[in-house]
């Protein structure tokens, strides 16, 4: 009887039959052993279950379950499976045109940094040794020697990022003694992600003391609410929004001076904190660190992937009195970095010490510092390549070059949009947001922009190693 239940379940070749087969054993040169072995077992016993759920002797397509339940079947089966596994983390194309895009992993590294983690991470390092003296030493030294020379900074230390910068710092300057924190109210903000000034205030122990009004807040407004209490004024850059119109907001300059009068310590959360005056490529100017440890901030913190083109990182430079009590706080454990990441700042860093230099080599710069020309030039060059490749459903799609503005992104310069261009891509039947689901299943998935109902890649973030990829996505596209 071939559909007694039990009858088939006997005709199943044995795990380790499977395991045998010299087919098989060749993915172990690809996949561990144990997740072969996990992936299989799901595979038979899927086979199993849709096997005694159906009564007849044959599946619908009318092959007997003999086939099915052959070793041949299942090595076949396993390395389909296998050949379709990828991880989790992936590689993505940017068509976005927002460079430093928190939801596609900010800023990419420079070669300098990527082959730092490597040659860092694949060996033993002096990561917290010192070699002259031949005892403990210090993670940040590696990185603090760079932040001194680059910001003019007395000292600097480094956490897991600057939303964690900045609440250790309220945190040391605050934490139980119901201590004061001054802000405008212009400047309470929320980066995306969660990140709401009051909130990290509140839950490192400072009080917020909200002073001015939304669009104005005047020196007057501190002053009147500087008491005994007051630990810290804070200015938060504004990043992600900008206020027009009838507005006023105090300088690194003014809060520096009427800490100095009250002498109460001054910090300035920068957010993105760029090095380079981003004026250079005809942006509109942000105050860069530099700028701001000279105007005589304390304390100055911002991210290390955002503007700077690094790893994630929450950089704290300024006084050496304040970054050394704030060194003290246990939470500076809790937040610190990894050796992956101090080789990767370290290399990115050394870069800066000749700005010319770092516009090369640090992509988030290079990125943004490409002119128009070279992106029409880049969109040119694709466009060909599409015009020459040869694919089955090639005359289902219709390309063409469009203007467009892109982004900076990481809350820098938020209304200000980069002249750019964009390959459009235009389906006979199918809808952008079509387009656009498609193009994110791929493989190596395609995230673009859609714009008066077309779907656009922004050539600013399509790297030249992307070309050949994007056109294998289309090649393989079904529809
Ligand atoms: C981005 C940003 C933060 C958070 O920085 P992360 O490095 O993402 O933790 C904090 N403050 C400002 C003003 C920012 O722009």
């Amino acid at each position: 009887m071939r559909n007694n239940k039990n009858n088939i379940l006997r005709q199943f070749p044995s795990m380790q039959t499977i395991l045998k087969n010299p087919e098989v054993v060749r993915l172990t040169e690809s996949f561990s052993y144990e997740f072969i072995k996990e992936r299989l077992g799901d595979l038979i016993k899927l086979k199993k279950n849709e096997i005694l759920n159906t009564i007849d002797s044959n599946d619908e397509s009318g092959i007997p379950y003999d086939y099915y339940i052959t070793v041949e079947f299942f090595t076949a089966k396993l390395k389909e499976d296998l050949s379709d596994f990828s991880f989790s983390l992936k590689r993505v194309i940017n068509g976005t045109g927002v460079v430093v895009h928190t939801n596609l992993g900010r800023s990419i590294l420079s070669k300098g940094a990527v082959d730092n983690i490597s040659k860092i991470s694949s060996s033993y390092s002096n990561l917290e040794f010192n070699l002259a003296e031949g005892e403990r030493g210090k993670r940040y030294s590696h990185i603090e020697y760079l932040l001194k020379k680059i910001i003019k900074c007395e000292k600097a230390i480094v956490v897991n990022n600057n939303a964690a910068a900045v609440f250790m710092a309220l945190s040391s300057f605050c934490s139980g003694r119901k201590k004061e924190v001054i802000v405008s109210r212009g400047e309470l903000v929320e980066i995306g992600g969660s990140f709401r000034i009051p909130d990290i205030m509140r839950a490192s122990g400072a009080v917020l003391v909200e002073v001015g009004a939304t669009n104005k807040t005047r020196p007057e407004d501190y002053e009147s609410n500087i008491n005994e209490n007051t630990a810290l004024l804070l200015k938060v850059h504004q990043s992600n929004f900008r206020m027009i119109g009838f507005v006023h907001e105090l300088s690194s300059k003014d809060i520096v001076s009427i800490g100095k009068k009250y002498r109460i310590p001054v910090m300035e959360d920068l957010g993105s904190g760029s090095f380079i005056n981003l004026s250079r490529f005809g942006l509109p100017c942000e105050p860069t660190a530099q700028e701001v440890v000279n105007a005589g901030m304390d304390v100055v913190t911002f991210s290390g992937d955002k503007l700077l083109g690094g790893p994630q990182a929450g950089i704290i430079a300024g006084k050496k009195k304040y970054i050394d009590m704030l060194a003290t706080n246990p939470l500076n454990r809790a937040f610190r970095i990894d050796k992956m990441t101090i080789a990767s700042l370290e290399a990115t860093l050394f870069e800066y010490l000749d700005m010319e230099n770092a516009v090369k080599k640090i992509p988030t710069l290079s990125l943004i510092a490409q002119s128009e020309q070279d992106i029409k030039k880049k969109a040119k060059k694709f466009l060909n390549k599409l015009k020459k490749f040869e694919w089955k459903n090639k005359n289902l799609y219709n390309f063409k070059i469009l203007e467009d503005l892109s982004i900076v992104g990481g809350g820098a310069l938020p209304d200000y949009g980069l002249k750019t261009y964009a390959l459009s891509i235009t389906h006979k039947t199918m809808s952008a947001d079509n387009l656009s689901k498609i193009f994110r299943g791929l493989n190596i998935p395609i995230i673009g922009k859609i714009k008066n109902a077309e779907f656009l890649l922004d050539m600013r973030t399509v790297l030249d190693i992307d070309f050949k990829d994007i056109l294998y996505g289309l090649s393989i596209i079904d529809i």
